[in-house]
């Protein structure tokens, strides 16, 4: 019995090992390992597929995340940035780096995206306190578009505009996402809908370089003049600082890399649908399995195929004795990781996060995935619920 991983980064890799030692031949024959032409022109594609004025490469995602909000405006104790609990790590990280206050919104049951109802209450709630309260304000939000499809973005954005936040998102799973909004009456590319937004590069998404990268997107031409100050030791030129900045550049020989990735990218993006209908598909009979739903106002890329569970860790056990990877995504909620224990949260504060985070899993998807392989998957999780 072959073993089927959770992710394979190897195979596309192997098809395009020829283009890239190209492009590290190039680096090493000219000495440009910063910044350069294989920067800007890489900074150049991406903001066209984003439908974006401006895209600044950065060192990670987390870099793309907390210059944003930098960028933007956030940076003092007092500044409150609301976000989701059941997201990575990183998207609270870059506010508490930026100098902010994270908190926490839950997530619609359906879609595991922020609840803009949850964010609407939050925010009244706020008001009426604070009068009486300390000198914390709301300044900002960021909806992360997770397992590469998007939160629902009308009606945030909508909220945002009533109490005065900067809305910053996080794509860092969903590159080529698509959202379509009914206040618009059109198609929106994730990364393009508000003050800026954050992408990861890391090897595993579905845009990843052969190390770390990551990009800033915006159509605020003074938030991008920022952003590449900021990736840049608050320089203007060399050695003229105009602020305290940071080391996050995108490396010159990962942009290179990235090029050629991002060629393929609408067809991968488009393979991992098809493998995800494939999957509900052959999941549909199983009252058992809760598979993933996507609302007709969005096109999700599928960075992860998430399904539910009663005994999820039994599940999980049960298809790795039978050579299947499986994730989690995410097994505890940030409000209850030790991280953030000063935060003051307890268990029944956010229950559809808590909840969820028991019953999901991460099935493997990824471009190369095969129907044989998916057939496989779900004939041991038929034979899971039968033994
Ligand atoms: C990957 C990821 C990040 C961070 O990106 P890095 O490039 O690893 O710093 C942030 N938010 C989400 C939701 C992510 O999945």
């Amino acid at each position: 019995m072959t073993h089927i991983p959770f992710l394979d980064i190897n195979t596309p890799h192997a098809e395009l090992e020829g283009e890239f030692l190209a492009v590290f031949r190039e680096a090493l024959r000219t000495g440009r390992f910063v910044g350069g032409p294989e920067v800007e022109g890489f900074e150049q594609d991406f903001a066209d597929f984003c439908d974006t004025d401006y895209c600044v490469g950065v060192g990670s995602g987390t870099d793309a995340l907390r210059f944003a909000l930098i960028a933007a405006g956030v940076q003092a104790p007092n500044d409150i940035v609301i976000t989701v609990p059941n997201t990575f790590i990183a998207t609270t990280e870059a506010i508490s780096q930026a100098g902010a206050t994270p908190a926490f919104v839950d997530i619609d049951p359906k879609t595991y995206n922020m609840d803009a109802n949850k964010l609407e209450d939050y925010l009244k709630k706020h008001s009426a306190l604070r009068s009486m309260r300390s000198a914390c304000v709301p300044k900002a939000v960021i909806p992360v578009h997770l397992y590469g499809q998007m939160a629902d973005m009308d009606p945030i954005l909508e909220i945002a505009q009533k109490y005065n936040l900067i809305v910053i998102e996080d794509a860092c799973q969903a590159h080529g996402a698509e959202y379509f909004s009914r206040r618009e009456d059109r198609w929106k590319k994730a990364g393009s809908m508000g003050k800026a937004a954050a992408f990861s590069f890391y090897p595993g998404k579905n845009l990843g370089a052969c190390g770390e990268g990551g990009a800033v997107m915006t159509n605020d031409n003074e938030v991008a003049r920022k952003i590449r100050m900021l990736r840049d030791h608050g320089q203007v030129k060399k050695y003229f600082h105009e602020m305290d900045g940071y080391n996050g550049r995108l490396d010159a020989i990962q942009a290179g890399f990235l090029r050629i990735k991002f060629r393929h990218l609408p067809q991968w993006n488009e393979k991992r649908r098809q493998n995800a209908y494939l999957y509900n598909k052959l999941l549909s009979s199983l009252d058992e399995v809760q598979t993933p739903y996507e609302p007709e106002w969005t096109k999700s890329v599928y960075h992860l195929y998430v399904i539910r569970a009663q005994n999820r860790d039994d599940l999980q056990k049960y298809l790795l004795e039978n050579q299947i990877s499986t994730g989690l995504h995410y097994p505890v909620p940030l409000h209850l990781q030790k991280a953030y224990k000063n935060l003051g949260h307890r268990a029944g504060d956010f229950p559809v996060s808590e909840k969820i985070a028991k019953e999901i899993l991460s099935l493997p998807m990824y471009p190369d995935l095969t129907g044989q392989q998916q057939e496989r998957v779900v004939e041991t999780i038929k034979k899971w619920i039968t033994v």
